[in-house]
């Protein structure tokens, strides 16, 4: 049975001390779900507090970006070899990293190549803008994303990497963006699947893929319905401890 995966990005919110309080909270409340891997990614700062504190039988941890370079003259960064043993996943692309602090598909190549050298599973996050989806570039986009993140990718290592597919346009419904229906995030599942297939033939049957966009307990069981979503990724709704347990809850009862 392949996993289901429920991945929650805490962005740049929760201090280390709020983080170790939800971390608790989160501990007195999750059972071991066969067959649901649940992964918090705190900030960079909090991870490593939070890896002392982590049971690894339950729950994963990640970050939410990492240099690919392993030292040097780097300030402010934080390279991939420095999570070994730290976190287990790490997200690469986001939305944000790519927009707002201008991230190109070579940097993200490299952050996945540099994550694969290290043995910690890339979340690799792809997604039209708004724009790019009402001038009908959704496919076009799709495609170089993963070909841009992916060219360093054997497909022997296919199986080590997941895809997130994140319209950018369903990020933070509650700062006013849309919501994705089954529907939208179906089409895009197609597109991805195909591309994918065309990359790598029958291994990227096996690739597990993600939706994230505005996921909160009343919408997830739908989105994990959709055939070929393997899990979630989810951005406010997991700040709360109550609606990321209730989102557990839902993909334990959808995978039954
Ligand atoms: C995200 O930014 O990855 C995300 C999915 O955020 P939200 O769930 O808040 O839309």
């Amino acid at each position: 049975m392949s996993k289901t995966y429920i991945v929650g990005n805490w962005k740049m919110n929760l201090n280390v001390g709020e983080s170790s309080l939800y971390l608790h909270k989160l501990l007195k409340r999750l059972k071991i779900a066969r067959g649901v891997e649940v992964v918090i990614a705190p900030t960079t700062l909090a991870l490593q507090p939070l890896s002392l504190q982590i049971d690894r039988k339950r729950l994963k941890l990640a970050a939410q970006n990492c240099y690919y370079q392993d030292f040097g003259a780097y300030t402010g960064e934080t390279s991939i070899s420095s999570l070994k043993g730290i976190a287990d996943y790490v997200i690469i692309g986001h939305s944000e990293r790519r927009n707002i602090f201008k991230e190109t598909d070579k940097d993200i190549r490299n952050k996945v190549a540099a994550a694969l050298r290290n043995n910690i599973t890339p979340i690799l996050c792809i997604g039209e803008t708004e724009s790019e989806k009402t001038f009908g570039e959704t496919e076009d986009v799709l495609r170089d994303q993963l070909l841009g993140g992916l060219s360093e990718v054997s497909t022997e290592d296919l199986k080590k990497v997941i895809i997130a597919y994140e319209p950018v346009w369903a990020i933070s419904s509650t700062k006013g963006a849309r919501l994705a229906s089954p529907d939208d995030v179906a089409a895009s599942v197609k597109i991805i699947k195909d591309q994918l297939k065309a990359l790598y033939g029958k291994a990227a049957d096996d690739m597990p893929l993600l939706y994230g966009g505005s996921v909160n307990p009343s919408n997830a069981g739908a989105y994990l319905m959709i055939p070929g979503i393997n899990g979630l990724l989810i951005g406010g709704a997991s700040l709360i401890a109550d609606h990321f347990i209730d989102i557990i809850d839902v993909a334990r009862r959808v995978i039954k």
